[in-house]
């Protein structure tokens, strides 16, 4: 009798240790997967411990290879948004050597526009690598919000009668803001500069501030192309453009929204866009009034 409930005892143990172990043995097999760099899943049996601990090792290898998969487009897309200008550089100063083209001052200046365009592009990889790391440096202060859109629309107002496009203002009352003048100015121009470069002469674009439960909304409506429905969360990825082919010259890096998305949550608030192809697109920054996310996370 002792001995039979001995084996019974041994059996049930040996069995047991072994339903532990084998799905134990799986994860580490999984885990030294991930290490050496191959794809990493552990099999999820059951809703115990172990399925659990398998289960959220799935979701990190899974954010882990969707980040990877990002870091590796990002710096072929910052390759490729280098290159262009710099062969263009290259180029007229080669057939500058041969002899080909005239270093006269349209050279110079075209050679100019190229090299601004790539301090364009670093200048704003360098803004992106700072907000990612946490860093981007918010200055509060008190801003009136209808002087901020005007301070916008005045350095706007040029490209915009170049563009044969109005450019309008509309603040509700005397709305006021705790935030940073400089990059608030550097997110609403970026929306702004898109709003007229999508739009055909003829065209308007509106900045309009309001109140909106609490908040402080700033609205940039433009009369133009509009964004299809597909496309619209994707504005907002870096180096995404509607118009891949487009030369460089007629826009910006294709970081302007990431970075104003940026500048939007480290005032503790957000940018979202609206928008119908054909009819124009609403691009919405929404701050809090009294920028509290902002003075919280800044002590
Ligand atoms: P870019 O430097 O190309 O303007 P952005 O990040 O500012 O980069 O914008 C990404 C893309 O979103 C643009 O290339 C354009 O296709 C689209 N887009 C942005 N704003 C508008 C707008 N107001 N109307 C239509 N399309 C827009």
């Amino acid at each position: 009798m002792a001995a039979l409930v001995l084996l019974i005892t041994v059996t049930a143990s040996v069995m047991a240790g072994t339903r532990l172990s084998r799905p134990l043995r799986a994860l580490t097999d999984a885990v030294r997967n991930m290490e050496e760099g191959r794809a990493a899943r552990a099999e999820v049996r059951g809703k115990d411990e172990i399925g659990r601990l398998a289960a959220a090792f799935n979701a990190m290898a899974e954010r882990r290879e969707r980040l990877e998969e990002l870091r590796k487009a990002m710096v072929g897309d910052v390759a490729h948004e280098l290159r262009t200008p710099l062969s263009n550089i290259r180029g007229w100063l080669e057939a500058a050597q041969d002899g080909l083209a005239d270093p006269d001052p349209e050279l110079v200046s075209s050679l100019l526009e190229e090299a601004l365009l790539l301090q364009h592009v670093i200048d704003d990889l360098q803004d992106l690598a700072v907000a990612d790391a946490g860093e981007l440096r918010v200055h509060a202060e008190p801003v009136d919000v209808a002087d901020l859109l005007a301070q916008v629309a005045t350095a706007h107002r040029g490209g915009a009668e170049t563009a044969g496009v109005t450019l309008l203002t509309q603040a509700d009352g005397r709305l006021q803001l705790v935030a940073d003048p400089v990059r608030l100015r550097q997110a609403v121009g970026n929306l702004v500069s898109n709003a007229v470069r999508h739009t055909p002469p003829g065209g308007t674009v509106r900045l309009q501030a309001r109140r909106a439960d609490g908040d402080v909304a700033i609205d940039v409506t433009d009369t133009g192309s509009g964004i299809a429905p597909a496309d619209l969360p994707l504005v907002f990825e870096r180096f995404w453009r509607v118009e891949k082919s487009r030369s460089r010259r007629s826009g910006g890096s294709g970081l302007g929204l990431p970075i104003a998305r940026k500048l939007a949550e480290a005032h503790g608030g957000s940018l979202s866009a609206t928008s119908v192809v054909g009819e124009g697109s609403t691009f919405t920054l929404r701050l809090p009034a009294h920028g509290h996310a902002w003075e919280s996370s800044e002590a």
